[in-house]
């Protein structure tokens, strides 16, 4: 008898967020991940006894995970404590130019009106509205959709949208378009860097990723017990609804019978069957055939050209004195276009680095000013050549020199010794995810067709499914989480029982068509 049975391999955010809800419909799933704990990116590391986020540390699309825990017939606030944020970010250039954004964005409108002038003030609140306009057109048709292409955008938002879907400015760069409403370079920069959430330089993105800004002025939450518990918690949730989860077990291929997939090949040899797969690594992966010669050809081929940015990033605990950080800060590069033009075009570690640091025993007002050494993780851009060009340790310690020398330059000393940081290198992040060069965000969102791009959650192999940053809608979390939903509801929509069920009608759009767009801050 065939199996009825759904793996999921890779338990990072969309592999866990399609387990859980596949689990919670009642069907039976099997994760499969490589390493020994869940959450992919979501990582965590233990450094001197103390145990710290390592990847993403900004939380928003709160609404996506309520919807989420709401469909499986559970309540978020049971699994996790969030606390929002006040300050979204504080931002740096030098010892004397400092500027924090807030969830508020009159308080923030005022905050740049002080730090720049009042034509400044004047332009942030147009260029709020322009990203808050840029969300609503994008978020039903695009955000939502299973697989958007340029025509079926259009045929959703119908010919009343079409004005709308214009005045987002889909052709234009990002870098170009905030010209108009910053005249002063150091918000042009802080703005543009909305760009590399998405892995993306603010030169090449299209002005669409304004979006992002309209997203976090949302709302930001602080996870109590740090960002991995996010995994965590989706990992017992799914246990709880039936799913079985299996760790240090690395799948070497995804294996088909009469071209359609019937079950995957671990490392060590043991096979499983499985009625479909639910792959949640980088799509790359499977174009450079490291499942196996059949799935080779799911999804189109990444080339390293469209990569993604990767990434240096320190873990430490370590003192700090001399500037007040907030959770989220920002020291940012004298020359954002130089810091680019290393990383797109030369393809080398940025001379002139843009530091962001979560310091992750704050809070975001000053009153949590830690007495001793405190949890520290650093991020600077960097190329995503991991696989073809690993950096050296003299190029490590030279861009490393850099970034704590730009952070003294704006006030910031760091007490760090090497037994405790923790350096983390595209080549290490190729490793972790394999076919990606250390790629964070799957391909770049460069120039306005990328993000059409993308593969949607129904591969081209049948019984194939995809999940993850690398899959529409896109890289971040809640979109990952969105993605795993996307791949669940198409595994039970294309079940030969659904097919025939009577009940089937709630399948192809159950999750993700779910109320809760709206932000519940
Ligand atoms: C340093 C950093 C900072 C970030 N900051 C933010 C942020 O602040 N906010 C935000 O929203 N996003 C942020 N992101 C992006 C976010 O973390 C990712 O987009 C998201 O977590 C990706 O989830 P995913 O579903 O693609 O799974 P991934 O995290 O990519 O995990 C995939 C999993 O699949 C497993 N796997 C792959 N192949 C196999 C195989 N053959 N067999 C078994 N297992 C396999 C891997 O081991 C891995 O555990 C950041 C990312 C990084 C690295």
């Amino acid at each position: 008898m065939t199996s009825r049975r759904v793996i999921v391999v890779g338990a990072g955010i969309g592999g866990l967020v399609a387990a859980l809800e596949l689990a919670a419909q009642g069907v039976e799933v099997l994760v499969l991940e490589r390493a020994a704990q869940p959450g992919g990116k979501l990582r965590e590391l233990t450094i001197g006894g103390a145990a710290m986020d390592a990847g993403p540390t900004v939380f928003t699309m709160r609404w996506v995970f309520e919807a989420l825990f709401d469909a499986v017939g559970a309540r978020l606030s049971d699994h996790l404590a969030l606390q929002p944020v006040d300050v979204l970010a504080r931002h740096a250039w030098s010892e004397h130019e400092r500027l924090d954004l807030f969830a508020d964005v009159s308080r923030s409108a005022d905050a740049i009106g002080s730090f720049a002038d009042g034509a400044a003030r004047r332009g942030y609140l147009e260029f709020c509205e322009r990203a808050r306009r840029i969300y609503r057109t994008l978020e039903q048709p695009f955000l939502r959709d299973s697989r958007p292409s340029p025509l079926s955008l259009a045929g959703r938002v119908g010919l009343r949208g079409l004005p709308d879907l214009m005045r987002i400015s889909p052709f234009a760069t990002m870098w170009s378009e905030l010209g108009r409403y910053f005249s002063d370079p150091r918000l042009r920069q802080l703005f543009g860097r909305y760009a590399t959430y998405c892995g993306s330089s603010p030169f090449l993105a299209p002005a669409t990723l304004m979006l992002v800004a309209h997203v976090e002025q949302d709302g930001v939450w602080m996870v109590d017990g740090g960002m991995h518990r996010i995994a965590l918690a989706l990992a017992a949730l799914a246990r709880e609804r039936g799913a079985t989860l299996r760790f240090n077990a690395p799948v070497d291929e995804i294996l088909t019978r009469d071209g359609r997939v019937c079950g995957v090949r671990l490392a060590d040899g043991e096979q499983i069957d499985a009625q479909a797969v639910v792959f949640n690594g980088d799509v790359a992966a499977l174009g450079a055939g490291l499942l196996g010669p059949a799935p080779r050809s799911a999804a189109a081929p990444v080339v390293p050209a469209n990569r993604s940015l990767s990434a240096l990033t320190w873990n430490l605990l370590a003192k700090t004195q001399g500037f007040p950080l907030s959770r989220h800060s920002v020291f940012f590069s004298s020359d954002y276009i130089a810091e680019f033009s290393d990383i797109s075009r030369h393809a080398r570690l940025p001379t002139a680095p843009t530091v962001y640091v979560c310091a992750q025993d704050r809070g975001d007002d000053d009153a949590h000013e830690p007495r001793g050494a405190e949890r520290l993780l650093m991020i600077v851009n960097a190329p995503a050549t991991g696989d073809t060009r690993p950096f050296t340790p003299e190029e490590l310690t030279r861009c490393e020199d850099e970034t704590f020398r730009q952070m003294a330059r704006c006030g910031l000393q760091v007490q760090r010794s090497p037994q405790h940081t923790r350096l983390t290198t595209p080549q290490d992040f190729e490793r972790l995810f394999p076919a990606t060069g250390g790629a964070l965000y799957g391909q770049a969102s460069h120039g306005w067709a990328a993000s059409f791009s993308r593969p949607g959650a129904r591969s081209r192999l049948p019984g194939l499914y995809l999940a993850g940053g690398s899959v529409h809608p896109g890289p971040g979390v809640p979109m990952a989480a969105l993605s795993g939903r996307q791949a669940a509801a198409s595994v039970i929509a294309d079940r030969p029982s659904a097919r025939t069920s009577s009940r089937r009608s709630t399948a192809p759009s159950l999750p993700v068509a779910t109320p809760g767009g709206t932000s519940t801050r």
